[in-house]
């Protein structure tokens, strides 16, 4: 399959209703999206992705309004974090309609809906004009794309077409909020914080790391470059060598020493350039890569789990 490089929504949009699957930019990281209520099309995302078929999808919509044509119910708790957070990086689960293809959820009784902020993102769902199931537009396991051309470096022949959008803003995945436990739980950090959701759900807690899996992606290897991650407090505990890469928020003494070198300004650039700079260095064959640990609370919390996650072999 030659996969085409598209620059209108209507056109991607063109590719859904054909029962194909088509990447496209969000805020938070490109997604590879198909008709959701097209178990066809959907499989078509597994297959291009090699996603393991116990990994559930999250659904994405042009409008909060539209969370019904997926979702059972909408408890009060999900539409007040709706009226606050939609559009915008938050995924929340809610009990899944009878007529959600089950391929979707992967058999879950529940499922995970987003309505992203990006103008190119809703134009595209607007134009779809059906839900669209969509997870991250990467390889199983591999980082999220935050380019269209990391998205191409990945699924070049396997997709019908790229939708294609500037650089992703956030650079994460979104945060995903199971509405239907009580106390809410977070599945997953993202950019809007415990914080940003206390506001609105002073009881909510963070899924404990042990325990029974609630949100069965994150059982799953993710966010694995080719190159091996070490995470360092400092600058100064990565070893310097021109096969080496380092990025954090401070500089190491000799930065020409190495390979390729991302300081950030703060903890959003950090977020904002992580994947990309996992996608340059693979590209340039870098072996090591020296990511600097960050405080784990606000969008930092988030940036850790990546981390932690780039990290494990
Ligand atoms: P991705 O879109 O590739 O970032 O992956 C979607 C994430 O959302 C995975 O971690 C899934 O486990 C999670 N997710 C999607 N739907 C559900 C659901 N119904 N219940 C729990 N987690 C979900
Ligand atoms: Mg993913």
């Amino acid at each position: 399959m030659s996969t085409r490089l598209l620059t209108d929504p209507t056109d991607a949009a063109t590719h859904i209703k054909a029962g194909q699957v088509v990447a496209f930019p969000t805020e938070t990281v490109y997604g590879l999206g198909a008709d959701a209520f097209n178990p066809t099309a959907v499989q078509r995302i597994f297959d291009a992705k090699g996603r393991p078929s116990d990994n559930p999808l999250i659904v994405h919509m042009a409008h909060a309004a539209n969370v019904p044509q997926v979702a059972a119910t909408v408890p009060p708790l999900a539409e007040r974090l709706l009226k606050r957070f939609a559009p915008g990086p938050l995924t929340l689960i809610l009990p899944r309609r009878p007529d959600v293809p089950l391929i979707v959820t992967a058999g879950l009784d529940t499922v995970g809906v987003r309505i992203p902020a990006h103008p190119v993102a809703h134009a595209f769902l607007t134009a779809c004009e059906t839900p669209v199931a969509a997870p991250s537009a990467n390889p199983s396991g591999r980082p999220s794309p935050t380019s269209w051309e990391a998205v191409a470096a990945g699924l070049d022949g396997r997709i019908a077409a790229i939708l294609k959008g500037g650089r992703a803003a956030v650079g994460l995945e979104s945060t995903v909020v199971d509405c239907t436990a009580t106390p809410p739980r977070i599945l997953r950090a993202g950019a809007v914080t415990p914080a940003d959701l206390q506001t609105v759900a002073p009881d909510i807690a963070l899924a404990p790391a042990a325990g029974p899996v609630r949100s069965p992606g994150q059982k799953h290897r993710h966010y694995t470059p080719s190159a091996a991650v070490h995470l360092v407090e400092r600058p100064d505990d990565a070893s310097p060598d021109a096969a080496h890469a380092f990025i954090g928020l401070e500089a190491p003494a000799q930065p020409s020493a190495f390979g390729r070198v991302a300081v950030c300004a703060d903890v959003a650039a950090y977020a904002h350039t992580l994947f990309d700079f996992f996608f340059q260095c693979d590209r340039d064959g870098v072996e090591r890569i020296y990511c600097q640990r960050v405080a784990p609370e606000g969008l930092g919390l988030a940036l850790m789990d990546r981390l932690e996650r780039a990290a494990a072999r």
